[in-house]
């Protein structure tokens, strides 16, 4: 990070694609892990869809209809390299990737279709104490639903998972472990290799939440050890309303489909309906053609304008220097690691004796955007036991620079005046 080749984060080439940001130049927007800016070739591919190849694809013969259909299989392949889902020959395997409104759903949907295939009572489901509601509450679902139990792998402090934690929880009862690949509040990265050899190892399957990976590391579905791998577009760039779940062949073949109607059939009688092949099982209705053909050119941006080197290295020197002037305010208290090099953009934190709600408040007041509350993993703040189950976090992408940071710095000295000024 500090070498010859160190980014320089005082310069930032980035900004000017992101419209939002070059109009707001006194915006420190630190909320990327809660949803990422959009840069304007992104902005620009969704008016395109709807000004060039507006039709419904799937539905028509003609075409127009075929060209946005054809953008879509274009996107669904990029997806599979993206996360290197590939085929026999080495080629994108698109045919595994369904296409979602978001991370949450992918998960419903493995969670209520896959679910019910192999749990049943006295099996386990094991989670961390880390996941996002998205990968919890399914869960829950699922064990109540089978009479299934739901088991918790916990990290020390810093987010380190032990392998002696591992082996504990995973055993002859566990069919399905589903953790997240980096947590979103102590920004860590899961060792899910481990985690899924040693699931493997018991016969259970791996659903792996990248939803906070995949805007920050390169994915390889299979050096994961993923049974099913879930992310979405809006957090990597892309729109709002657009996900996506992959799943190994053999499994989203046998899963019964969550949502059922148009699109998603071979053929219909009056009383029953057979499916169509995986993926278009799992596609009910009329998807976000718009909104998936943008992800298509965000990813492009992101893995290839940019490229997920520049976005590590520019990460890594924003993180470690963030972490560095954090710890110069006696005032702020980190959660996770002391490490920067083990946070993935998050850095979550508390102002002493100030309401994470107030300190937000407060810092809007200077421009500067974070997250401020649960964050959508209320079990995992109150197993820290993080006062009023609620934090700050600030979140950082390639395009933020030292400037932001900066600006972070000043307005919590600034929160610190307007609670404790006259001490
Ligand atoms: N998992 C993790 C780790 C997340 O950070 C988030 C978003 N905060 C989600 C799942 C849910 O993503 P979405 O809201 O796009 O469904």
């Amino acid at each position: 990070i500090f070498g010859p080749d160190a980014p320089d984060i005082r310069k930032n080439p980035f900004k000017a694609d992101f419209p939002l940001l070059a109009s707001h130049p006194d915006l420190a927007f630190l909320d990327s892990a809660a949803t990422a800016q959009r840069p304007s070739c992104v902005l620009d591919a969704q008016r395109r869809f709807y000004e060039t190849m507006n039709a419904n694809p799937l539905r028509g013969l003609y075409s127009l209809s075929v060209e946005a259909t054809a953008a879509i299989a274009d996107v669904r392949a990029q997806v599979a390299q993206l996360i290197g889902a590939m085929d026999a020959d080495g080629r994108p395997d698109a045919t595994d990737v369904i296409f979602t409104r978001n991370t949450s759903e992918s998960l419903n949907l493995v969670a209520k279709s896959f679910g019910p295939f192999v749990l049943g009572a006295g099996d386990e489901v094991v989670v961390t104490i880390m996941e996002h509601h998205s990968n919890l509450i399914p869960w829950q679902q699922a064990c109540h639903a089978s009479g299934a139990t739901l088991v918790y792998l916990y990290p020390s402090v810093d987010g380190t998972l032990s392998d002696e934690e591992i082996a504990a929880k995973i055993g002859s009862r566990t069919k399905i472990v589903a953790v997240a690949e980096v947590s979103n509040i102590m920004g860590c990265r899961l060792p899910v290799e481990k985690i899924a050899a040693a699931a493997h190892a018991q016969g259970a399957y791996v659903v792996v939440d990248g939803a906070q990976s995949v805007p920050h590391l390169p994915i390889d579905v299979r050096e994961l050890g993923a049974d099913f791998f879930a992310f979405s577009a809006h957090k990597a760039l892309g729109p709002m309303g657009v996900g996506a779940l992959w799943g190994k062949h053999e499994l989203l073949d046998a899963m019964e489909p969550m949502l059922t109607g148009g699109e998603m059939i071979d053929s219909v009688t009056e009383q029953d309906a057979v499916w169509a092949p995986v993926p278009e099982k799992f596609e009910a209705g009329t998807q976000d053609a718009a909104g998936i053909y943008a992800t298509g050119t965000a990813l492009g941006y992101l893995t290839q304008a940019v490229g997920y080197k520049t976005v590590s290295a520019r990460e890594a020197a924003l993180v470690s220097y963030a972490m560095g002037r954090l710890g110069e305010l006696d005032f702020v208290d980190l959660i996770g690691s002391a490490d920067p090099s083990r946070h993935h953009g998050v850095i979550s934190f508390n102002v002493r004796d100030v309401h994470p709600h107030d300190v937000a408040s407060i810092l809007d007041m200077s421009g500067v955007c974070i997250r401020a509350g649960h964050h959508c993993a209320e079990p995992l703040l109150s197993w820290l036991k993080v006062e009023n189950l609620a934090s700050c976090r600030a979140s950082v992408a390639f395009y933020n620079d030292a400037a932001d940071v900066d600006r972070l710095i000043d307005a919590l000295n600034q929160v610190w005046q307007v609670f404790h000024g006259s001490n």
